[in-house]
């Protein structure tokens, strides 16, 4: 396997190349070893943090935002955010608050305060 990405980590953007297979990957063109991990974990267990917002059932015309608390797997982001659609909270909410449990092993909580 080849592969080239761009490392998300910060906001340096470094140009990696990937080759291998499994889990032996050799990565070059990352200036530091973040890159290293992101490119491998990127090839072999892709994930992302999803934010979207939450309807606040008890205010009016109402939005929470919100994200999980943990990068999720990338190939579940579509059935995640099904379930986001799906969910109603009760103000008052704080930053932080769990809005959903265990969801492939994280939560997914406020990033908004609603008084
Ligand atoms: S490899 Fe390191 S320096 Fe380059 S973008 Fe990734 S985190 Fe930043």
């Amino acid at each position: 396997m080849k592969r080239d990405l761009t490392c998300i980590i910060c906001p340096r953007g470094c140009s990696l190349h990937v080759e291998g297979e499994g889990k032996a990957l050799t990565v070059s063109g990352n200036a530091c070893p973040r890159g290293i991990q992101y490119a491998v974990d990127e090839c072999t267990d892709p994930r992302r943090t999803i934010t979207s917002t939450v309807r606040v059932s008890n205010r009016e015309n109402c939005m929470v935002s919100v994200k999980t608390a943990d990068p999720i797997p990338k190939a579940a982001i579509f059935e995640v955010m099904a379930c986001i659609r799906q969910l109603q909270v009760e103000a008052p909410l704080k930053i932080g608050d769990l809005i959903l449990d265990d969801v492939y092993g994280t939560q997914i909580i406020a990033t908004k305060a609603v008084e």
